[in-house]
């Protein structure tokens, strides 16, 4: 999952450095406002925890698809089995990241 909010001056997506899971956990780390710097424009805002979004991290899906066309290859050429899991692995992890996405965008601190 990776966390970003919207430059107010160009509109480029600015991606904050975070691991938190929900918003209060976002909260809890950085305020209520995060100070966050534009690499665009470079103006600097003070931007409310309710206006971070979240969206699913396009490194781990890819990372996922990979491991999981590894795993089914190996699989194949190792033991002659074609092995379900092996793809099954990307699409849960990517329902994780969209369930995790989900639950961060829903909750609003007030
Ligand atoms: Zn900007």
């Amino acid at each position: 999952m990776q966390l970003y909010t919207t430059c107010q001056g160009c509109g480029k997506h600015i991606v904050l450095k975070s691991n938190a899971v929900t918003r209060p956990e976002l909260r809890k780390r950085v305020g209520e406002y995060v100070e966050i710097a534009c690499s665009h424009c470079f103006i600097k805002e003070q931007v409310h925890i309710n206006d971070i979004i979240a969206r699913p991290s396009g490194v781990i899906l890819w990372s996922a698809m990979i491991l999981g066309l590894v795993l089914a290859f190996y699989l194949w050429w190792t033991f002659n089995i074609f092995s379900l899991i092996s793809l099954g692995l990307p699409f849960l992890i990517w329902r994780n990241q969209a369930k995790k996405t989900h639950t961060f965008n829903d909750y609003k601190i007030y």
